[in-house]
């Protein structure tokens, strides 16, 4: 079914019954030619670009809860291009310019909002790495620049620029970062994989792997055993979980992170703003609330809820930032789990085992990455073959010394 201007006047005027579901419940068969596991944002991206790019239909995307209750609906819907490092400058300048089409390219609305991106800064050494960044990000091509402290007072009067420990020295502002409707991403890329024959299985746990001379030949579940020769790992949170049932020891380490959002109030914040003090970054959604978050709770764990030092931490921030914040009502907070990596920085590469590939490691920049990550995991998958803008992301590099040291702790280190 097409979505258009012309269908939803057709459906209103005839009682709204014409509406298909988004996707199909398909019957799940004993073999396919791709599996992925994990059916969030990655993987639902991966089967998209699998049968969009590359023709390869014959996939099944199996997903141990329902599609999209994974981190992919869980996060603060922060998209941006601005990190430093090279692997992972060039890679999310990419999954930018896909965002930039990309509800063209489902024929389903992401809600993407390039409402600009604001990050402060508070110190004149924060100002010169920052300045550093932004020649970088304009160097690849993508725009960015320093702007002072008259420029954020008109843009953003709520923030204490004054501020007795945190004065505001600048910003960075990019003008193409902003916001995409988190769960709108997992459905529309479930609703185009499913459209070109994809099966989204769901309520259906990968519990095994079959191996067989060192080649994967298929996968245990919890509705049986499923045969096929390629199988693709995107299981973000769980990765070291499912890895460690095909006898991988991957360097990521399961952390929960916690989002909040308040009562809906009128637009009162209009782009998205991050702390450079500390990890903090806030934007308003369309439907009012404020929708923020902050560090890691700190510990490994897959409880999907935080604890309140962190909400302390957070509260902390919020009111340092923008004071008047205190007068609204928090109405909702949940954690995620987080694949944190080492050096911060993503895997998208195959494993010591033939047909079993592995994308995980977002640390906490896999929502904007979902679009490059779903392209350059479908293009190995098909292909063998790195992509270009994500050849970086190898799981041998704290072997061979070719970290991307992003450092994956927040706002500032290492320009993450
Ligand atoms: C609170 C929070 C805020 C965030 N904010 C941002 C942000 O502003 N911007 C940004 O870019 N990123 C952000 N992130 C990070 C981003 O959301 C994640 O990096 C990204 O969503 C992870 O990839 P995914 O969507 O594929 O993961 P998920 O949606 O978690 O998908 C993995 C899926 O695998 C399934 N699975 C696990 N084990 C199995 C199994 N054995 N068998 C079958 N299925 C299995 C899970 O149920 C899950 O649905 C945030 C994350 C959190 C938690």
């Amino acid at each position: 079914m097409f979505y258009s201007a012309f269908e939803i006047l057709k459906q209103g005027l005839t009682g709204n019954k014409g509406w298909k579901p988004v996707w199909r419940n398909p019957e799940l068969k004993t073999e396919y030619d791709v599996i992925i596991i994990g059916g969030g944002g990655h993987g639902l991206a991966t089967a998209h670009y699998l049968a969009k790019t590359y023709g390869i239909t014959n996939v099944a995307v199996l997903e141990r809860g329902y599609l999209g209750g994974g981190n992919i609906g869980r996060n603060t819907t922060i998209v941006r291009c601005d990190y430093g490092q090279p692997g992972n400058s060039e890679f999310y300048s990419h999954s930018m310019k896909l965002w930039e089409g990309l509800s063209q390219d489902l024929n389903y609305n992401v809600m993407h909002s390039q409402r600009g991106m604001l990050q402060l800064c508070h110190s004149d050494e924060q100002v010169g790495s920052y300045r550093k960044r932004a020649n970088m990000i304009n160097a690849r091509g993508d725009e960015a620049q320093i702007i002072d402290r008259e420029t954020i007072r008109k843009r953003a009067p709520y923030i204490d620029l004054d501020n007795a420990r945190f004065p505001v020295r600048g910003g960075l502002w990019q003008k193409r970062g902003g916001t995409a409707r988190h769960d709108a991403v997992a459905w529309g890329y479930a609703r185009s994989a499913d459209s070109r024959g994809v099966d989204l299985i769901q309520n259906c746990a990968v519990t095994g792997f079959d191996i067989v001379n060192g080649q994967v030949t298929g996968v245990q579940t919890t509705r049986g055993a499923i045969k096929a020769k390629k199988i693709g790992m995107a299981v973000a949170g769980r990765s070291s979980e499912v890895g460690a049932m095909a006898g991988l020891r991957l360097p990521i380490e399961s952390h929960v992170l916690q989002a909040f959002v308040t009562e809906g109030i009128k637009p009162f914040i209009d782009y998205t703003i991050s702390f450079g003090m500390g990890h903090f970054y806030i934007n308003q959604s369309d439907k009012g609330g404020l929708v923020f978050g902050g560090d890691l709770d700190m510990y490994n764990s897959y409880a999907q809820r935080g604890n309140l030092p962190r909400v302390e931490q957070v509260a902390e921030a919020s009111m340092a930032m923008i004071p008047a914040i205190g007068k609204v009502r928090q109405l909702r907070s949940w954690g995620g789990i987080m694949d944190m990596s080492m050096d911060g920085s993503p895997f998208i590469d195959k494993t010591h085992i033939d047909g079993l590939f592995f994308n995980g490691g977002w640390c906490y920049g896999g929502f904007k990455a979902a679009p490059a990550s779903g392209a350059a995991f479908a293009h190995l998958i098909a292909t063998g073959q790195h992509a270009e803008y994500a050849s970086k992301f190898r799981l041998d590099r704290y072997k061979t010394g070719h970290m991307i040291d992003e450092a994956g702790t927040g706002a500032s280190p290492k320009l993450h």
